[in-house]
């Protein structure tokens, strides 16, 4: 098995949300060193993936744990569901990697 990947929600409640300047703070490992990049985001529901490219979030320049903006999170949600109800088109199909299970 692959080892899981935690990701941690930050929810935007500072009102607004239009302040780029974050003073976050890593609940990992405390560094207050975070940098705002857009990475891939993969959804997962009940065996179903949706990748998300150019996701923003903030990630903590010290570990690695990436914070998405609840916001954020909301839409990804709403789009998948959407993509699963045939009401929308995903952007891009994709494969899973592919997995080394053999037998
Ligand atoms: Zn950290």
């Amino acid at each position: 098995m692959d080892t899981t990947t935690t990701q941690v929600f930050r929810p935007l409640d500072s009102g607004g949300g239009r302040n780029r300047v974050t003073e976050l703070r890593c609940n990992f490992c405390g560094s207050d060193r975070c940098e705002e990049r857009r990475i891939e985001y993969l959804y997962s529901h009940q065996g179903e993936h949706l990748l998300v490219p150019n996701t923003p979030a903030e990630v903590c320049l010290n570990c690695g744990m990436a914070y998405y903006d609840a916001a954020v999170l909301e839409e990804i949600e709403r789009r998948f569901f959407a993509i699963r109800n045939k009401s929308e088109e995903p952007d891009r199909y994709i494969n899973m990697p592919e997995k080394s299970f053999v037998g």
